[in-house]
């Protein structure tokens, strides 16, 4: 069962890859066939596998995800 349900702001993503280099299961990917409207990579996630640590959502450096904790 995934602990973390994350929503995304994707058009305020920039597509830095922070957060996919940051999460500690290595479940965030750069959507390579999806762009937000400047021309960013949408972040995608495996949703089974998150543990709900918020770690994504923390390194983000533009407040893109939120973390609703599942318990
Ligand atoms: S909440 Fe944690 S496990 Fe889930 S996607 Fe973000 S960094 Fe990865
Ligand atoms: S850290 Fe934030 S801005 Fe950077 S790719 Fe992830 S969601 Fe997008």
């Amino acid at each position: 069962m995934p602990k973390g349900k994350l929503t995304f702001d994707y058009e305020k993503c920039k597509g830095c890859g922070i957060c996919v280099a940051f999460c500690p299961v290595k479940i965030m990917y750069s959507d390579k066939a999806t762009l937000n409207k400047s021309g960013y990579n949408i972040i995608r996630y495996d949703e089974d596998k998150c543990i709900g640590c918020a770690t994504c959502a923390m390194m983000c450096p533009d407040s893109v995800i939120t973390v609703e904790v599942i318990k």
